[in-house]
């Protein structure tokens, strides 16, 4: 049985990748998506194993040390980072999986694994990203403030990635990450 695919997705904070990947999911049986570790607070509504594995600083470095992480980064004063055992187990099994990750770790999982599938969703512009944070209702002013300025880094790394989807409309987006996902399966070298 062949490997299953190794699929990137990074977008903007508030750039609406959470609501595209939960239409994605729903349609696809053979999708799982990796759950990443953080040392940040879960907001509200958010439950540890199911969002992210919420842990401390402490065994945030012993996960490193350890070398049980795929990737790991720093953002906005935070750490997150990939569990590498799932990752690995999905994929031989023949399971297609997502990372949901930022651009750093996005970079580090290129290097290491090229045949993945990188695709960087993009925001129609910075005012509908800010509105949509600001709608979102999670974050108190300095954290929007930091999280677009931070958007303003990420954008310009698109470029280095595969493919660009356009987060205009919500079902176009779901249609073009389905329509990569099917090209990818098909390519000759994978099969
Ligand atoms: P949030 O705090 O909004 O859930 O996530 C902040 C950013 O961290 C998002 O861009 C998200 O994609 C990214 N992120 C989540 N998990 C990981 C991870 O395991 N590794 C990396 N590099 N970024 C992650």
């Amino acid at each position: 049985m062949p490997e299953g695919l190794l699929i990137v997705i990074s977008a903007p904070s508030g750039g609406g990748k959470g609501t595209i990947l939960k239409e994605l999911f729903a349609q696809d049986a053979n999708l799982r998506l990796s759950v990443s570790a953080t040392t940040r607070q879960p907001r509200p509504g958010e439950e540890n194993g199911k969002q992210y594995y919420f842990i401390s600083h402490e065994e945030f470095q012993d996960l490193i040390k350890t070398g049980k992480m795929l990737e790991y980064t720093e953002y906005c004063g935070n750490f997150y980072g990939t569990p590498k055992a799932p990752v690995e187990e999905w994929t031989q099994k023949g399971f297609d999986v997502v990372l949901e990750i930022e651009v750093d770790g996005g970079a580090q999982i290129k290097k290491l694994m090229p045949d993945c599938v990188s695709v960087f969703i993009l925001p129609p512009s910075m005012k509908v990203l800010e509105k949509r944070l600001r709608n979102r209702g999670t974050e108190d002013e300095p954290t929007i403030l930091r999280r677009l300025e931070t958007a303003r880094m990420e954008i310009p790394c698109a470029k280095d990635y595969d493919y660009i989807v356009f987060n205009d409309k919500l079902e176009d987006a779901v249609a073009d990450l389905q329509a990569i996902l099917k090209a990818e399966k098909m390519k000759y070298s994978r099969n």
